[in-house]
Protein backbone atom coordinates (compact mmCIF):
# COMPACT_ATOMS: atom_id res chain seq x y z
CA UNK A 1 0.00 0.00 0.00
CA UNK A 2 2.85 2.68 0.74
CA UNK A 3 4.06 1.59 -2.39
CA UNK A 4 1.79 2.18 -4.03
CA UNK A 5 1.05 5.83 -2.78
CA UNK A 6 4.67 6.57 -3.11
CA UNK A 7 4.27 5.45 -6.58
CA UNK A 8 1.91 7.33 -7.21
CA UNK A 9 3.28 10.72 -5.34
CA UNK A 10 6.36 9.85 -7.71
CA UNK A 11 4.05 9.65 -10.84
CA UNK A 12 2.32 13.48 -9.83
CA UNK A 13 5.44 14.83 -8.73
CA UNK A 14 7.28 14.11 -12.28
CA UNK A 15 3.66 15.48 -14.13
CA UNK A 16 4.01 18.52 -12.39
CA UNK A 17 7.50 18.59 -13.71
CA UNK A 18 6.83 18.34 -17.13
CA UNK A 19 3.75 20.64 -16.82
CA UNK A 20 6.02 23.40 -15.28
CA UNK A 21 9.03 23.17 -17.63
CA UNK A 22 6.31 23.08 -20.47
CA UNK A 23 4.98 26.25 -19.52
CA UNK A 24 8.65 27.92 -18.06
CA UNK A 25 9.81 27.23 -21.91
CA UNK A 26 8.81 30.49 -24.00
CA UNK A 27 9.26 29.80 -27.67
CA UNK A 28 12.26 31.55 -29.09
CA UNK A 29 13.04 32.09 -32.59
CA UNK A 30 16.40 33.21 -34.66
CA UNK A 31 18.04 33.33 -37.58
CA UNK A 32 21.93 32.83 -39.05
CA UNK A 33 23.27 33.83 -42.50
CA UNK A 34 26.75 33.62 -44.35
CA UNK A 35 27.66 34.67 -47.59
CA UNK A 36 31.06 32.82 -48.10
CA UNK A 37 33.72 32.15 -46.47
CA UNK A 38 37.42 32.38 -47.51
CA UNK A 39 40.58 34.49 -47.55
CA UNK A 40 38.59 37.98 -46.49
CA UNK A 41 41.25 40.22 -45.17
CA UNK A 42 41.42 43.65 -43.70
CA UNK A 43 44.23 44.63 -46.32
CA UNK A 44 42.06 43.72 -49.82
CA UNK A 45 38.80 45.50 -48.37
CA UNK A 46 38.21 49.18 -48.90
CA UNK A 47 35.18 50.80 -46.87
CA UNK A 48 32.80 51.09 -49.30
CA UNK A 49 33.08 47.41 -50.20
CA UNK A 50 32.87 46.21 -46.85
CA UNK A 51 29.79 49.06 -46.31
CA UNK A 52 28.26 46.86 -49.52
CA UNK A 53 28.42 43.27 -47.82
CA UNK A 54 27.72 44.91 -44.62
CA UNK A 55 24.12 46.05 -45.91
CA UNK A 56 23.30 43.19 -48.00
CA UNK A 57 23.92 40.75 -44.90
CA UNK A 58 21.61 42.91 -42.76
CA UNK A 59 18.78 43.68 -45.79
CA UNK A 60 18.74 39.58 -45.93
CA UNK A 61 18.55 38.67 -42.34
CA UNK A 62 16.07 41.55 -41.66
CA UNK A 63 13.59 39.92 -44.03
CA UNK A 64 13.82 36.31 -42.49
CA UNK A 65 13.70 37.70 -39.03
CA UNK A 66 10.68 40.15 -40.09
CA UNK A 67 8.81 36.98 -41.19
CA UNK A 68 9.78 34.96 -38.17
CA UNK A 69 8.92 37.70 -35.82
CA UNK A 70 5.63 37.44 -37.10
CA UNK A 71 5.03 33.60 -36.58
CA UNK A 72 5.92 33.14 -40.01
CA UNK A 73 7.67 29.71 -40.42
CA UNK A 74 11.44 29.15 -40.77
CA UNK A 75 10.94 27.82 -44.30
CA UNK A 76 9.39 31.11 -45.73
CA UNK A 77 12.82 32.59 -43.83
CA UNK A 78 15.32 30.54 -44.53
CA UNK A 79 13.83 31.07 -48.79
CA UNK A 80 13.11 34.79 -48.98
CA UNK A 81 16.23 35.56 -47.10
CA UNK A 82 18.86 34.08 -49.54
CA UNK A 83 16.63 35.71 -52.35
CA UNK A 84 18.07 38.56 -51.71
CA UNK A 85 21.49 37.66 -51.20
CA UNK A 86 20.84 35.18 -54.49
CA UNK A 87 19.76 38.91 -56.44
CA UNK A 88 22.98 40.64 -55.08
CA UNK A 89 25.82 40.76 -57.21
CA UNK A 90 28.22 40.45 -54.26
CA UNK A 91 27.93 36.61 -53.42
CA UNK A 92 28.36 34.16 -55.63
CA UNK A 93 25.06 32.51 -55.67
CA UNK A 94 22.46 33.87 -58.20
CA UNK A 95 22.94 37.03 -59.86
CA UNK A 96 26.84 37.36 -59.37
CA UNK A 97 27.78 33.71 -59.42
CA UNK A 98 31.33 32.55 -60.37
CA UNK A 99 32.32 31.06 -63.73
CA UNK A 100 33.22 27.35 -64.69
CA UNK A 101 36.39 26.87 -66.70
CA UNK A 102 33.85 26.54 -70.05
CA UNK A 103 32.15 30.65 -69.00
CA UNK A 104 29.39 29.16 -67.98
CA UNK A 105 27.18 29.14 -64.86
CA UNK A 106 25.73 25.97 -63.50
CA UNK A 107 24.10 27.15 -59.77
CA UNK A 108 23.99 24.39 -56.75
CA UNK A 109 21.15 25.12 -54.13
CA UNK A 110 19.34 22.68 -51.10
CA UNK A 111 17.03 22.93 -48.34
CA UNK A 112 16.04 20.94 -45.70
CA UNK A 113 12.69 20.85 -43.11
CA UNK A 114 13.58 19.92 -39.63
CA UNK A 115 10.48 18.16 -38.88
CA UNK A 116 10.04 15.43 -40.69
CA UNK A 117 13.84 15.48 -42.48
CA UNK A 118 12.03 16.80 -45.50
CA UNK A 119 14.73 17.94 -48.05
CA UNK A 120 14.86 18.73 -51.77
CA UNK A 121 18.61 19.87 -54.18
CA UNK A 122 19.25 21.08 -57.67
CA UNK A 123 22.46 21.27 -59.38
CA UNK A 124 24.05 22.10 -62.71
CA UNK A 125 21.23 24.71 -63.01
CA UNK A 126 21.29 27.60 -65.68
CA UNK A 127 18.45 29.32 -66.16
CA UNK A 128 16.74 29.79 -62.46
CA UNK A 129 16.71 33.29 -60.99
CA UNK A 130 16.49 31.79 -57.32
CA UNK A 131 17.77 28.68 -56.83
CA UNK A 132 16.85 28.35 -53.70
CA UNK A 133 13.13 28.19 -54.56
CA UNK A 134 13.73 25.30 -56.86
CA UNK A 135 15.39 23.28 -54.13
CA UNK A 136 11.99 23.79 -52.19
CA UNK A 137 9.78 22.64 -55.25
CA UNK A 138 11.72 19.90 -55.38
CA UNK A 139 11.10 18.65 -51.84
CA UNK A 140 7.71 19.84 -51.85
CA UNK A 141 6.17 18.81 -55.56
CA UNK A 142 8.42 16.35 -56.72
CA UNK A 143 8.80 12.40 -55.33
CA UNK A 144 12.77 12.70 -55.62
CA UNK A 145 14.87 15.03 -53.14
CA UNK A 146 18.13 16.01 -55.97
CA UNK A 147 17.49 16.57 -59.91
CA UNK A 148 20.07 18.30 -61.47
CA UNK A 149 20.91 19.69 -65.08
CA UNK A 150 18.71 20.44 -68.08
CA UNK A 151 15.99 18.50 -66.41
CA UNK A 152 16.26 20.20 -63.23
CA UNK A 153 15.70 24.01 -65.24
CA UNK A 154 12.88 22.44 -66.90
CA UNK A 155 11.44 21.16 -63.71
CA UNK A 156 11.73 24.71 -62.11
CA UNK A 157 9.47 26.07 -64.62
CA UNK A 158 7.24 23.80 -64.82
CA UNK A 159 6.61 24.80 -61.15
CA UNK A 160 6.46 28.07 -62.57
CA UNK A 161 9.74 29.78 -61.11
CA UNK A 162 11.69 32.70 -62.79
CA UNK A 163 13.51 31.64 -65.69
CA UNK A 164 16.40 34.20 -66.97
CA UNK A 165 18.32 33.98 -69.82
CA UNK A 166 21.80 32.28 -68.55
CA UNK A 167 23.28 35.93 -69.21
CA UNK A 168 21.32 37.51 -66.50
CA UNK A 169 23.89 35.92 -64.00
CA UNK A 170 27.25 37.28 -65.39
CA UNK A 171 29.12 40.11 -63.56
CA UNK A 172 32.07 41.62 -65.15
CA UNK A 173 34.11 41.26 -61.80
CA UNK A 174 33.02 36.99 -62.41
CA UNK A 175 34.55 37.29 -66.02
CA UNK A 176 37.37 39.17 -64.93
CA UNK A 177 38.00 36.70 -61.78
CA UNK A 178 37.63 33.29 -64.23
CA UNK A 179 40.55 35.16 -66.19
CA UNK A 180 42.84 35.92 -63.69
CA UNK A 181 41.94 32.63 -62.00
CA UNK A 182 42.95 30.99 -65.22
CA UNK A 183 46.23 33.11 -65.74
CA UNK A 184 47.63 31.63 -61.91
CA UNK A 185 46.67 28.29 -62.73
CA UNK A 186 48.49 28.86 -65.85
CA UNK A 187 51.41 29.59 -63.99
CA UNK A 188 51.09 27.32 -61.82
CA UNK A 189 54.22 27.65 -58.52
CA UNK A 190 55.57 30.76 -59.79
CA UNK A 191 52.60 32.91 -58.82
CA UNK A 192 52.99 35.88 -56.01
CA UNK A 193 51.42 35.32 -52.63
CA UNK A 194 48.80 38.09 -53.77
CA UNK A 195 47.47 36.07 -56.71
CA UNK A 196 47.40 33.33 -54.50
CA UNK A 197 45.41 34.81 -52.13
CA UNK A 198 42.97 36.32 -55.01
CA UNK A 199 42.74 32.38 -55.94
CA UNK A 200 41.68 31.46 -52.60
CA UNK A 201 39.54 33.86 -52.52
CA UNK A 202 37.38 33.63 -56.03
CA UNK A 203 36.95 29.62 -54.59
CA UNK A 204 34.38 30.61 -52.16
CA UNK A 205 31.42 33.08 -51.89
CA UNK A 206 28.42 30.71 -51.21
CA UNK A 207 25.29 32.02 -49.38
CA UNK A 208 23.20 30.13 -46.35
CA UNK A 209 20.59 30.62 -43.90
CA UNK A 210 19.56 28.55 -41.19
CA UNK A 211 16.61 29.46 -38.82
CA UNK A 212 14.05 28.70 -36.03
CA UNK A 213 10.81 29.26 -35.56
CA UNK A 214 8.50 30.03 -33.21
CA UNK A 215 6.60 26.94 -33.74
CA UNK A 216 10.29 25.12 -33.12
CA UNK A 217 10.43 24.21 -36.89
CA UNK A 218 14.39 24.44 -38.02
CA UNK A 219 15.19 24.71 -41.65
CA UNK A 220 18.32 25.41 -43.60
CA UNK A 221 19.04 26.18 -46.81
CA UNK A 222 22.60 26.80 -48.91
CA UNK A 223 22.78 28.08 -52.65
CA UNK A 224 26.21 28.44 -54.90
CA UNK A 225 27.44 29.17 -58.12
CA UNK A 226 30.40 26.57 -56.62
CA UNK A 227 33.99 27.56 -57.58
CA UNK A 228 35.68 29.65 -60.01
CA UNK A 229 36.35 27.74 -63.17
CA UNK A 230 35.23 24.24 -61.82
CA UNK A 231 35.26 21.51 -64.61
CA UNK A 232 33.24 18.67 -65.96
CA UNK A 233 30.34 19.55 -64.37
CA UNK A 234 32.07 19.25 -60.63
CA UNK A 235 29.29 19.43 -58.08
CA UNK A 236 30.37 20.71 -54.51
CA UNK A 237 28.84 20.24 -51.01
CA UNK A 238 26.54 23.11 -51.14
CA UNK A 239 23.64 20.90 -52.86
CA UNK A 240 24.56 17.50 -50.85
CA UNK A 241 21.79 17.31 -47.98
CA UNK A 242 24.26 16.25 -45.43
CA UNK A 243 27.61 17.81 -46.28
CA UNK A 244 26.44 21.38 -47.20
CA UNK A 245 23.02 21.57 -45.73
CA UNK A 246 21.14 19.65 -42.57
CA UNK A 247 18.27 20.49 -40.69
CA UNK A 248 16.89 18.27 -37.76
CA UNK A 249 14.54 19.60 -34.99
CA UNK A 250 16.07 17.10 -32.55
CA UNK A 251 19.15 19.26 -33.40
CA UNK A 252 20.14 22.00 -35.76
CA UNK A 253 20.24 23.49 -38.76
CA UNK A 254 23.52 24.21 -40.36
CA UNK A 255 24.80 25.77 -43.83
CA UNK A 256 28.17 25.48 -45.28
CA UNK A 257 31.00 27.29 -47.54
CA UNK A 258 34.15 26.57 -47.98
CA UNK A 259 36.15 24.44 -50.17
CA UNK A 260 33.41 21.73 -51.34
CA UNK A 261 35.32 18.51 -51.75
CA UNK A 262 36.51 18.72 -48.17
CA UNK A 263 33.09 19.33 -46.81
CA UNK A 264 31.90 16.16 -48.99
CA UNK A 265 33.97 13.98 -47.03
CA UNK A 266 33.88 15.06 -43.95
CA UNK A 267 29.84 14.94 -44.53
CA UNK A 268 30.09 18.50 -42.20
CA UNK A 269 26.44 19.32 -41.90
CA UNK A 270 24.97 16.23 -40.56
CA UNK A 271 28.62 15.33 -38.77
CA UNK A 272 27.53 18.45 -36.31
CA UNK A 273 23.85 17.19 -36.05
CA UNK A 274 25.54 13.95 -34.79
CA UNK A 275 27.70 14.60 -32.46
CA UNK A 276 24.91 16.53 -31.16
CA UNK A 277 22.69 13.62 -30.97
CA UNK A 278 24.53 10.93 -30.54
CA UNK A 279 27.36 12.54 -28.15
CA UNK A 280 25.24 15.17 -26.46
CA UNK A 281 27.63 17.93 -27.62
CA UNK A 282 26.80 21.63 -27.63
CA UNK A 283 26.00 23.52 -31.52
CA UNK A 284 29.03 25.21 -30.74
CA UNK A 285 31.44 22.18 -29.38
CA UNK A 286 30.26 20.64 -32.56
CA UNK A 287 30.67 22.90 -35.16
CA UNK A 288 33.97 23.89 -33.99
CA UNK A 289 35.10 20.04 -33.64
CA UNK A 290 34.06 19.63 -37.28
CA UNK A 291 35.40 22.47 -38.79
CA UNK A 292 38.86 22.49 -37.24
CA UNK A 293 39.63 18.43 -36.50
CA UNK A 294 38.09 17.07 -39.32
CA UNK A 295 37.68 19.60 -42.20
CA UNK A 296 40.82 21.23 -41.15
CA UNK A 297 42.48 17.85 -40.11
CA UNK A 298 42.24 16.80 -43.98
CA UNK A 299 43.16 19.72 -44.80
CA UNK A 300 40.22 22.10 -46.55
CA UNK A 301 38.98 24.91 -44.92
CA UNK A 302 35.89 27.02 -44.68
CA UNK A 303 32.65 26.92 -42.03
CA UNK A 304 29.71 26.93 -41.07
CA UNK A 305 26.68 28.78 -39.46
CA UNK A 306 24.04 26.97 -36.96
CA UNK A 307 21.15 27.15 -35.11
CA UNK A 308 19.74 24.72 -32.05
CA UNK A 309 16.31 23.78 -31.26
CA UNK A 310 16.88 26.03 -28.42
CA UNK A 311 18.49 29.13 -30.65
CA UNK A 312 21.80 28.90 -29.47
CA UNK A 313 23.84 29.45 -32.50
CA UNK A 314 27.62 28.75 -34.16
CA UNK A 315 29.58 30.70 -36.42
CA UNK A 316 32.56 28.44 -37.06
CA UNK A 317 35.36 29.08 -39.60
CA UNK A 318 38.93 27.87 -39.79
CA UNK A 319 39.21 30.66 -42.52
CA UNK A 320 40.58 34.52 -42.24
CA UNK A 321 36.71 35.29 -42.67
CA UNK A 322 33.34 34.75 -43.18
CA UNK A 323 30.42 36.87 -44.12
CA UNK A 324 28.01 36.17 -41.55
CA UNK A 325 24.89 37.69 -39.36
CA UNK A 326 22.74 36.53 -36.35
CA UNK A 327 19.62 38.04 -35.16
CA UNK A 328 18.09 36.79 -32.24
CA UNK A 329 14.39 36.99 -30.97
CA UNK A 330 14.98 40.49 -29.41
CA UNK A 331 15.96 41.61 -33.12
CA UNK A 332 20.11 42.38 -31.98
CA UNK A 333 21.54 42.16 -34.94
CA UNK A 334 25.51 40.72 -35.13
CA UNK A 335 26.96 41.22 -38.92
CA UNK A 336 30.80 40.20 -38.81
CA UNK A 337 33.21 39.51 -41.64
CA UNK A 338 36.49 39.03 -40.34
CA UNK A 339 37.49 35.53 -37.89
CA UNK A 340 38.62 38.71 -34.97
N1 LIG B 1 31.18 25.08 -50.91
C1 LIG B 1 31.06 25.65 -52.22
C2 LIG B 1 31.47 24.63 -53.23
O1 LIG B 1 32.40 23.89 -53.00
C3 LIG B 1 31.85 26.88 -52.40
C4 LIG B 1 31.61 27.93 -51.34
O2 LIG B 1 31.20 27.63 -50.25
O3 LIG B 1 31.81 29.10 -51.62
O4 LIG B 1 30.89 24.59 -54.29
Amino acid sequence: MKKILFLSLLIAFGCKQIETSDQTSTPTFGIVIHGGAGTILRVNMTPEREAAYREVLAEAIQVGHTILKNGGSSQEAVEKTIHIMEDSPLFNAGKGAVLTSDETIELDASFMHGAQLDAGAISGVKTIRHPISAAIKVMENSPHVMLSGVGADAFAASQGLEIVAPEYFFTERRINSLKRVKEAEAKKESISSTEEAFVQHQRYGTVGCVALDLEGNLAAGTSTGGMTNKKWNRIGDAPIIGAGTYANNATCAISATGWGEFFIRSVVAHDISALMEYKGLSIQEAAHTVIHDKVGGLGGDGGVVGIDSKGNVAMEMNTPGMYRAHMDAEGKLNVKIYKD
